[in-house]
């Protein structure tokens, strides 16, 4: 079972981790590198750029725009936003993104940035760079947009609320070969954060698949994600 976004290692089998500390990668986790919007000091793209030329299989993430801590976007948050996709979608590499409160302006951010890097660069890109929207939990009003940017969407912890009834009619909508399970733990969270095999579980039944159905689906999902089976 794959972990699509976390950031730190635990018992799963593989795990999509962004900006991990050092020491706790395993040899088959995939390692994301970007600046989150809730730190924002020090971002440096000459920086970045430099660790992508370098690992060649490293992703970028997570970035985006986020109206949870602060209602205001600062423009600031928007330039290290697209500088980081303006990287990824000249590197190919795949996304992991955030917009908490704000994931219209994430979509649209990706659509433009991906449009004007593909005219600027004069790059036969064969495909925009995949995204990952994680923690997306809006109504199903944008996943036509989000499908049609070669978007994921990760199902999280919330699944397994019973009150969570919106968000579970969500994540039936959500076309299955677009699916993907995360536990978004962190070093601060992972005591309370259940595993991705139990969301995946819950997943399953919503979904009316076995849970080793599921599974083969959502690794399936993994591989075309991280553009290996392409
Ligand atoms: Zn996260």
């Amino acid at each position: 079972m794959t972990d699509a976004h976390c950031h730190l290692v635990r018992g799963e089998s593989r795990h999509l981790i962004c900006e991990p500390r050092t020491g706790e990668v395993g040899a088959d986790d995939i390692v994301f590198y970007g600046t989150h919007p809730w730190y924002l000091d020090g971002y440096n793209e000459a920086a970045l750029r430099a660790r992508l030329e370098a690992n060649p299989s490293a992703g970028v993430g997570e970035i985006g725009l986020d109206r949870l801590k602060d209602r205001n976007i600062s423009p600031r948050m928007r330039e290290i936003f697209e500088s980081q996709l303006k990287l990824a979608a000249e590197f190919q590499r795949p996304v992991v993104l955030h917009g908490a409160k704000c994931w219209g302006e994430v979509v649209h951010a990706v659509q433009r940035i991906i449009k004007q890097t593909i005219n600027q660069t004069n790059q036969t890109i064969s495909r925009p760079p995949a995204c990952l929207f994680h923690g997306f939990s809006r109504s199903g009003g944008l996943l036509p947009d989000i499908v049609a940017l070669n978007g994921f969407i990760s199902v999280g912890p919330a699944v397994l609320n019973d009150h969570a009834v919106n968000y579970r009619k969500l994540v039936q909508e959500i076309p299955l070969e677009r699916l993907l399970v995360e536990s978004d733990a962190t070093a601060e969270t992972t005591a309370e954060i259940p595993s991705v095999k139990d969301i995946a579980a819950k997943l399953a039944e919503l979904r009316g698949f076995s849970l080793s159905a599921l599974e083969e689906i959502l690794e399936k999902n993994l591989e075309n994600f991280l553009g290996r089976s392409h």
